[in-house]
């Protein structure tokens, strides 16, 4: 066997790490922002059923624009968002690849503000597009200003918005996300790039009381991307279904570059059972903020800073050395997340034993 640095690697993967949160065998895993409640009996049974179905017919390929699935998708976001808005793919993180390979590519740019999901730049290193980080407020906010700034001065191809943000669990305003669609109308007016602009709402099933979220922008905004996912609030992180709802000539351009095919059957199926049972998936929906909302509180008890969460995990700081407690944590059977920020970790909200292991193990750890 050879190593990687043998091989005529592109330059853009020179030197880059695979995305890599541990999955390691414990008790307690809250690290990677998993709906950590089995999926429901009833809603496993269906998808059994569902699977069973088509199981016969795998000898061909499955229906290429999913369209069952994409109107079952449209009837779940509501906001008067018809099929033809709606795009699936292998979990969103596939549709961010895809809006990457048919937007941006070599010689283009994609905006974002670290930190931010680790997946951002490894993306468009993967598609060779080159990131640009317009960084964030010492208190890791996103500020309506700063956004529309990095824009008029980077000039971007595309913007990606994490809302609520992973791993500081807070959501944009919609000022926010309009000055950022604002402030690329003003670039592409002034002979600039008219650039894309997505947001990643992978968590907003979770979102606090007033928070609203970004589809109801999608009006009139033809260069806008709202991304959504079945792998948190739904509990299905592992069937990977992801999707978007857009203008339906953003699904024209991702027709351009996606694999024939690239929806399974059975993944299809997996998911048109999986929608007729929103309610039983989302049941657990209120009882993880409840425990989100217990850590946040607890934290504050213990001295620590928990940011504001409208998902199902929280980012703390006011830890001396948070690998040392991470490690501490790991060593109790609790896996959390160490975002490599210093001073903080992220934790996901999980059901009411793993948060008060958590809450546990954390007060030991700290001596508190
Ligand atoms: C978890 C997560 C996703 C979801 O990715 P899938 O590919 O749909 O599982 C997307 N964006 C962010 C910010 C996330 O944290």
């Amino acid at each position: 066997m050879t190593d990687l640095d043998a091989l005529p690697l592109r330059e853009s993967l020179k030197g880059q790490s695979p995305y890599g949160a541990p999955q390691l065998d414990v008790t307690v895993a809250l690290n990677t922002n998993e709906n950590t409640h089995p999926v429901p009996p009833i809603v496993a049974d269906a998808i059994v059923q569902s699977v069973a179905r088509v199981a016969g017919g795998l000898n061909r390929y499955p229906d290429r624009e999913f369209v069952e699935l994409r109107e079952r998708l449209a009837d779940y976001l509501g906001h008067g968002l018809t099929p033809e808005h709606l795009w699936a793919a292998n979990g969103s993180n596939e549709v961010l690849q895809q809006i990457l390979q048919a937007f941006g590519g070599p010689g283009r740019s994609v905006l974002s503000f670290l930190p931010s999901y680790s997946m951002y730049p490894l993306l468009a290193s993967g598609t060779d597009t080159e990131f640009i980080d317009g960084g964030r407020a010492a208190d890791y906010t996103l500020s309506a200003e700063h956004a529309a700034a990095c824009i008029r001065g980077h000039r971007p191809n595309l913007v990606f918005l994490a809302s609520p943000n992973n791993p500081t669990g807070t959501a944009l305003s919609l000022d926010t996300i309009r000055a950022v669609y604002d402030a690329t109308e003003e670039v592409a007016a002034a002979g600039g790039p008219a650039a894309m602009v997505v947001v990643d709402e992978a968590y907003a099933e979770f979102a606090l009381a007033g928070t609203e979220p970004a589809l109801t922008l999608l009006d009139g905004r033809p260069r806008l991307v709202v991304t959504r996912t079945m792998s948190k609030a739904f509990a299905l992180a592992g069937v990977r279904l992801g999707y978007m709802a857009a203008d339906p000539a953003v699904c024209d351009a991702l027709r351009l570059v996606r694999l024939p095919y690239h929806l399974s059957a059975v993944n299809q199926a997996t998911a048109n059972a999986a929608l007729q049972h929103v309610d039983a998936l989302l049941e657990t929906v209120e009882e993880i903020k409840v425990q989100r909302d217990r850590i946040v509180d607890t934290l504050r008890d213990y001295g620590l800073t928990p940011a504001v969460s409208d998902s199902n995990f929280v980012f703390f700081g006011g830890l001396e050395d948070a690998h040392a407690v991470w490690q501490g944590l790991l060593e109790r059977g609790v896996l959390v997340r160490d975002v490599g920020i210093p001073h903080h970790l992220r934790v996901t909200a999980g059901t009411e034993e793993e948060t008060t292991a958590f809450l546990t193990a954390l007060a030991e750890v700290l001596g508190r």
